[in-house]
């Protein structure tokens, strides 16, 4: 089996150079060409000598995923159904498949004026079973490696290479809970926002979580971490662990004690996202707790109106959320209505479940258009 070096650290690559009898450089180059550059053929590395790349070609593998099918919106996001090679990795044992074995994953690029969002996914399915996510009807499949994680990035920005805004932000919220894979996701970061790596800012990266108590306090003590996101969705126990069962093992009091604690910088506000499900939890008096919830928390809230799918749930009335919103915002809660990119597709928020429909075009033909939701 060869080693796959696409998600491995700068460190890492030095390592292994020199465990190759090479300079730890030649480490360094590689970094380079995989995150500045984004150059994935071993072969045109020139800078790299002929014998070394023969033998990396020989030993080693740059592994992007493989595009099944591109699912392009009507709002120019697009949805990619991913397969992923095997990794080689040793197996998962709360997976139903091994850390090696073959997956199919989702990503999505979603194009706005001055940049672009990109959702990625950190877990093949999802065991999380949140009642209003199609990830959930799934289960977990597997846990995604850090190349995994990353290459989703890099394949999404060069499959739009010709048309790409300035700026990208990045959100964990594909499939997956990225807190319970919680190394490989934060390795994928480390590179996201490494200055000699992908160089993205930590303003610009999101991580998304259902509510991980012990992975959201291991986030508060990284020291290069994104920022974070935290699903709501609820506004007491009773309710939330009705639509997150992960809420009988994580109830709110604690979680929000967590995030209570989280050390945020100077510019950072915690976002808490609350789909609308109409008729379950839009109502005023859902507002007004969910303020009182939140209150001296240093956060802003994100109502995420209700994407239909094949799911007992209905689209909360558009007078629903604008009264939602203003009763938030009455009680000094800054919050912003996010409607999801890429409906059409099933590419937005609690769609993902690798659902085949009007492919845009064949496999091989790339997309000059840009879809979930976007952070501004
Ligand atoms: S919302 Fe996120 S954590 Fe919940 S089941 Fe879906 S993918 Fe998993």
């Amino acid at each position: 089996m060869t080693l796959d070096l696409l998600g491995k650290s700068r460190d890492q690559l030095r390592k292994w150079a020199t465990g190759l009898g090479e300079p730890a450089y030649r480490g360094d180059q590689l970094y380079h060409s995989f995150y500045v550059e984004r150059r994935f053929d071993i072969e045109r590395m020139t800078a790299l000598p002929a014998p070394l790349r023969r033998r990396l070609t020989a030993e080693a593998s740059i592994q992007l995923p493989h595009i099944i099918r591109r699912y392009a919106s009507a709002d120019g996001s697009v949805r990619y159904l991913l397969a992923l090679p095997a990794a080689g990795e040793s197996p998962n044992s709360a997976a139903k498949a091994p850390l090696g074995a073959t997956a199919t994953i989702e990503t999505v690029f979603m194009p706005s004026e001055g940049r672009q969002t990109i959702c990625i996914s950190t877990q093949a399915g999802c065991a999380v079973n949140c009642r209003f996510c199609l990830t959930a009807t799934l289960g977990l499949i597997r846990n995604l490696t850090a190349g995994e994680i990353v290459g989703q990035l890099l394949l999404a920005l060069s499959e739009n290479s010709d048309h790409l805004a300035p700026r990208t932000n990045v959100v964990f919220m594909g499939q997956g809970e990225p807190l319970l894979n919680y190394e490989p996701t934060l390795a994928a970061t480390r590179i996201l926002l490494d200055p000699h790596g992908l160089g993205l800012a930590p303003r610009h990266v999101t991580i998304s979580t259902s509510g991980i108590l012990p992975g959201i306090e291991r986030l508060a003590a990284e020291p290069v971490r994104p920022k974070l996101a935290i699903s709501l969705n609820a506004s007491s126990d009773e309710q939330r662990s009705r639509l997150m069962p992960i809420n009988r093992k994580y109830p709110l009091a604690g979680l929000l004690d967590a995030c209570r604690r989280y050390p945020l910088r100077s510019w950072e506000l915690l976002t808490f996202e609350y789909v609308l499900l109409g008729g379950f939890n839009d109502r005023p008096e859902d507002a007004r707790r969910a303020a009182r919830l939140l209150s001296g928390l240093r956060a802003k809230v994100n109502l995420i109106p209700w994407n239909p799918g094949e799911l007992p749930y209905h689209m909360p009335e558009p007078e629903a959320v604008e009264e939602f919103r203003r009763i938030l915002s009455e009680r000094q809660v800054p919050v912003f209505i996010r409607y999801s990119r890429g409906r059409d597709v099933m590419a937005a928020c609690g769609q993902l479940a690798l659902i085949e429909q009007t492919p845009m075009a064949a496999a091989q033909t790339p997309v000059a258009a840009p879809g979930r939701l976007e952070t501004p």
